[in-house]
């Protein structure tokens, strides 16, 4: 079961992939965890992702694709994964087409979460994520338990740099620039499913699991 989770920056997709992967139990793979984690070890590839991220514009399609294939071979992908913040350009998706044929296994089923621009903003600058387990929070419609630190971990939450309004405006740009592309790749394939991601988040997972009964639950 592979499942490639689409939706603009701040549209809840971190909160759902987890959600997702509790109930399916198969990983989350989240590039954008992936490329901060490379920055905070200090890597090559950090080093030269950390000034695009920081403006909010994207990283190089090979840089990104290398890094997902290497994430791929972990056993626990075996049996499927979720991917959140992959493919985001047609290049990328067009690489993951192969990827997923040589694997085998089957299409992956597509959810694409849907939210305007509008209601992004708000949204996003009031976002919170635990620096070590990547949890996302936010500080209106979903806190901590108590405030300022992950329920988890007990770590100090964090704003992202590039939760920043003139970031996020960029990145939103990306998204519908580049990413768009994709997305038009998989709309009115069999397992493509637009879900209406304004509503709040356990409404978001009824329709999601809604969408995955059939194909992988019972
Ligand atoms: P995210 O956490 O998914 O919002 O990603 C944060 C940032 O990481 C993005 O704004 C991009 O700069 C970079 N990034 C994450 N995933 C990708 C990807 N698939 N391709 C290119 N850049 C990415």
């Amino acid at each position: 079961m592979i499942l490639l989770l689409f939706g603009p920056p701040g549209c809840g997709k971190g909160t759902q992939a987890r959600l997702i992967t509790d109930l399916l139990h198969i990983p989350a793979i989240s590039t954008g965890d992936l490329l901060r984690a490379e920055i905070t070890s200090g890597t090559p590839l950090g080093l030269k992702a950390q000034a695009i991220m920081t403006a909010g514009g994207l990283v190089s399609d090979d840089l990104v694709n290398a890094m997902l294939v290497n994430r791929l071979k972990r056993h626990d992908c075996r049996e499927g994964f979720l991917l959140d913040g992959y493919p985001r350009t047609l290049e990328q998706a067009l690489f993951l087409d192969r990827v997923l044929a040589q694997r085998g296994g089957g299409e992956p089923m597509i959810i694409h979460m849907d939210v305007p621009a509008s209601v992004i903003l708000p949204r996003i600058t009031s976002r919170r994520q635990c620096p070590k387990c990547n949890r996302i929070y936010n500080v209106l419609h979903q806190p901590p338990k108590s405030a300022g630190v992950c329920d988890v971990d007990g770590v100090e939450l964090a704003t992202r740099k590039d939760d920043r309004q003139d970031v996020v405006r960029d990145r939103l740009r990306a998204y519908e620039q580049l990413t768009g592309p994709a997305i038009a790749h998989y709309t009115g394939k069999r397992m493509y499913h637009r879900i209406d991601g304004t509503q709040r988040p356990d409404r978001v997972f009824a329709a999601i699991q809604q969408v995955l009964r059939p194909a992988f639950v019972g």
